[in-house]
């Protein structure tokens, strides 16, 4: 392949820059012409698509969100979208296409390869829900700004002992909560994961707060959401004052950490090696360390357990 595109899709993450960058530079070392698309498969059909140079990812490493703008497209999903997606490639000679994004981008990268523009796909979401893969860019980011933001909310729940009920993102999946609620010594995480009793865990905080303890927090995953009910009923149950905090948006950004950076330009470079030997319909992920890639509908078609071991941890060390 001599040119290639990029783009980003579905919800942004901290690292999308770092993986641009990678497959820009990469490729532009490999002597091919690479594109930007904007505003992820939008772009593509509006012929959002503008040629970088090494200067263009130059200073963007460090920051959070994406310089190619992200979107989500209806339109990608109908017969004459994705036609016209197909005709843009053809007009800007785009022989293959990275698509940084979740499971969703990965359908459209999937269709589009099956019409004849090889696409290979990152896993870009702070969710870390993504199968194939035991690590997703943006993921680490996300789990410490999380962490960072709880530890504040322990420091006013201990002068007022109370109780912060925080709900943190993840989509359907538990990965930041339960990771989250270890880092911070939550006494309680509830994912949709793992059944939960909040009679049992007031019965809890109570024989905790016997034995001396004054505040707690508890962590709530965004699958199961309603921190402010589940703060009015734990309140009701205990009597210790329960506050509900939805971080919300704010685990998207942010200056990525290590992790992200590095994981992100090793997936963006191994991305372009495919594509420079003709090869796509895959999705790039991390297994054993190692990265490694996947057919994308065996990808898909993947299920990522639960990490049922950390959250018996989580419980089993918290205070009691
Ligand atoms: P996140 O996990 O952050 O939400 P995502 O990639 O899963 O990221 P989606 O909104 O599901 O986000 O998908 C992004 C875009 O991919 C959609 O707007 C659409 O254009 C395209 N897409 C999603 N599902 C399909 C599909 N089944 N077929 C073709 N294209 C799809």
């Amino acid at each position: 392949m001599k040119t290639i595109g990029v783009l980003t899709s579905g919800g942004d993450a901290p690292g999308m820059n770092a993986a641009v960058r990678s497959v820009v530079r990469a490729a532009l070392k490999k002597g091919m012409k690479v594109y930007g698309i904007r505003r992820g498969y939008c772009g593509l059909i509006d012929g959002d698509i503008v040629e970088m140079d090494e200067m263009s990812v130059s200073g963007t490493i460090h920051r959070g969100g994406t310089m190619l703008y992200t979107a989500r497209s209806a339109e990608f999903r109908t017969a004459e979208g994705m036609q016209t997606a197909k005709e843009n490639c053809e007009k800007f000679g785009l022989e293959g296409i990275v698509v940084i994004g979740g499971d969703g981008s990965f359908r459209g990268a999937a269709d589009l390869s099956s019409l004849g523009i090889p696409c290979v796909g990152l896993p870009g979401t702070i969710d870390n829900d993504i199968a194939c893969t035991e690590y997703t860019i943006g993921y680490d980011t996300a789990m410490n700004t999380a962490m960072e933001l709880i530890d504040k909310l322990q420091d006013t729940s201990q002068s007022h002992d109370r109780c912060s009920v925080v709900e943190v993102m993840g989509r359907g999946a538990g990965f930041i909560a339960v990771n989250t609620a270890v880092a911070c010594g939550a006494i309680e995480v509830i994912t949709k994961e793992v059944p939960y009793d909040l009679d049992k865990i007031a019965k809890k905080m109570l024989e905790c707060k016997k034995n001396g303890k004054q505040n707690f927090i508890i962590v709530v995953a965004e699958s199961i959401g309603n921190a402010s009910e589940i703060a009015k009923l734990i309140q009701e149950k205990t009597g210790i004052e329960s506050r509900a905090t939805v971080l919300g948006h704010v685990q998207r950004g942010g200056s990525p950490t290590v992790r992200d950076r590095v994981v992100a330009s090793e997936m963006g470079y191994y991305a372009v090696e495919l594509l420079e030997q003709g090869i796509g319909n895959r999705v790039v992920g991390i297994q054993d360390n190692k990265i490694v890639d996947f057919d994308i509908q065996e990808a898909l078609s993947m299920k990522k357990p639960y990490d049922l071991r950390l959250h018996q941890i989580a419980e089993d060390i918290a205070f009691f």
